[in-house]
């Protein structure tokens, strides 16, 4: 038996080949065979699941149908508020937290008839990219289990890969839905800023956190955005303009289209694979009509840097709320500094920590100046650096990651190797400009790789035409060969 694409399962639910129950129970059964292994999920909601399934396939037979997510199992990482599921953001001071509302984007989902499967596993409040930060234990890749998933969307990433989910949600705050996309070999999209609401969304860094989907193939990402994208008068960064169609450009071909090589996301320190793999698809696009330039971004290079002084600097003042008062665990203290000191020394892994100490002394007065405000600077740069390039290309093109998976441990002891994983996904943050990354092949291991396709702020259709463009000429259609012993 072979996984349902959303597209396909979408079909066959209204065909009457599948029900809701098969295909929930499909990924049910595949997560009892995996997760062991894999450890996608921090949470199942088995009767949940089944609850859902049965309450879409009785809207099916009443003829009531609520769009292309109807009755399909979905996974949402665990930093999205989920009423009556606990609701970790794989930290131990959110442990236990069971939360009294849904966020804005799982209920879009559940109002469509989605079926919730669970909570998946993450880096601690977003903040790593291998899902080894999680304070519950680390992922592992489905294409080789001694490897990590990428992250911090780990979790849905490896959903959806290995079939335990059709559509996974996970959220981008400087790479964490494309690059565990890019490593476990699906599709993962970071929208433009502003299009899907963050509200009950655990903020880690909010001028850059955006919600996305990761999906097995572009055309499913799409339907998936579609779901999610609409104003939130909840969330004050909601975007109020009219939406663009995310479909307008699917099915136009590459021919004419200008893609933009940037220069500074490529050469030293990617792996010869990733290059080699990039150089391919860059030279099929264009033997297919592309008009291939080469552009230089120089604030590229800075760009980590400054991302690094503002995501700590958000996430410091984020994470005060989280005191041993209001959620989660609480350590007793003779007085409430003590007890907010004693809660915060426990509940946050080294990580969080740093962050906070990271973003707090570059907050400080005196330091200010130095630091936060330069930052700010550089991220203006970046903005007119990609305004600049878009006056000439349609959309910018790198790897998604500089590697494949790396081995579980090979990056813990070194923070600052593990922020080069998003070397290539921060700089759209910064931008609020959507990205998408694409699998295009597999290096010597075996393991997958990712194209990234960036474009400006509400160019969701370019993007996806590109995507799509990519997708059809490479034919990327390998899966975790392990998936024939998990079956
Ligand atoms: N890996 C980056 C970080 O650790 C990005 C994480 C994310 O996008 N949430 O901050």
């Amino acid at each position: 038996m072979t996984d349902y694409t959303l597209a396909e399962a979408s079909a066959g639910l209204r065909a009457g080949d599948v029900s809701s129950r098969e295909l929930t129970d499909r990924a049910l059964d595949r997560a009892a065979k995996t997760e062991a292994e894999l450890h996608a999920y921090l949470t199942i909601d088995h009767d949940g699941a089944r609850a859902a399934a049965e309450s879409a396939d009785s809207a099916f037979a009443h003829g009531r149908d609520a769009g292309p997510l109807q009755g399909i199992p979905v996974a949402l990482k665990d930093n999205l508020i989920t009423r009556g599921i606990e609701t970790t953001a794989g930290s131990q001071i959110l442990a236990g937290f069971v939360p009294p509302y849904d966020g804005t984007a799982v209920q879009r989902l559940k109002g469509q008839g989605s079926v919730v499967i669970g909570k998946t596993n993450l880096d601690e409040f977003a903040m790593g990219s291998s899902t080894e930060n999680s304070a519950f234990g680390a992922s592992r890749n489905p294409w080789d289990t001694n490897r990590v998933p990428g992250g911090s969307s780990g979790g849905s990433a490896i959903a959806v890969a290995a079939g335990s989910a059709v559509v996974g949600l996970g959220s981008d705050t400087g790479g964490s839905i494309r690059q565990p996309a890019s490593l476990c070999g699906v599709v993962g999209v970071k929208p433009t800023y502003g299009l899907v609401s963050r509200y009950g969304l655990i903020a880690f860094a909010s001028s850059l956190d955006q919600i996305g989907p990761i999906t097995r193939t572009v055309d499913d990402a799409v339907t998936a955005l579609e779901a999610l994208a609409a104003h939130d008068p909840l969330d004050a960064t909601s975007y109020r303009g009219s939406f663009p169609n995310f479909r307008a450009e699917l099915d136009d071909a590459v021919d004419g289209l200008k893609i933009g090589v940037v220069r500074e996301l490529s050469g030293d320190g990617f792996e010869p694979d990733v290059d080699a793999a990039f150089q391919r698809t860059i030279d099929s696009l264009s033997a297919a009509g592309a008009e291939v330039i080469e552009v230089s971004l120089p604030s590229m290079d800075v760009s980590l840097s400054a991302y690094y002084l503002i995501a700590p600097a958000e996430a410091s003042s984020n994470l005060s709320r989280f005191d041993g008062v209001r959620y989660g665990l609480r350590k007793d203290g003779r007085t409430v500094e003590e007890m907010m000191t004693a809660t915060r020394a426990e509940g946050f892994g080294p990580e969080v920590t740093r962050r906070i100490l990271l973003g707090t002394y570059a907050l400080s007065a005196g330091y200010y100046d130095a630091f936060y405000r330069q930052a700010q600077k550089v991220r203006t740069l970046v903005i007119r650096d990609f305004k600049a390039a878009y006056e000439k290309v349609d959309v910018l093109v790198s790897p998604t990651s500089p590697t494949t998976a790396f081995e579980i441990g090979a990056k813990t002891q070194d923070p600052l190797s593990m922020y080069l994983s998003d070397i290539c996904t921060i700089p759209s943050n910064l931008a609020g400009d959507p990205a998408i990354s694409v699998p295009v092949g597999l290096d010597r291991d075996g393991l997958p790789i990712g194209f990234q396709i960036m474009a400006p702020a509400l160019g969701e259709a370019v993007m996806f035409r590109a995507a799509r463009a990519v997708e059809d000429l490479v034919a990327f259609d390998q899966r975790p060969s392990m998936l024939e012993v998990w079956t």
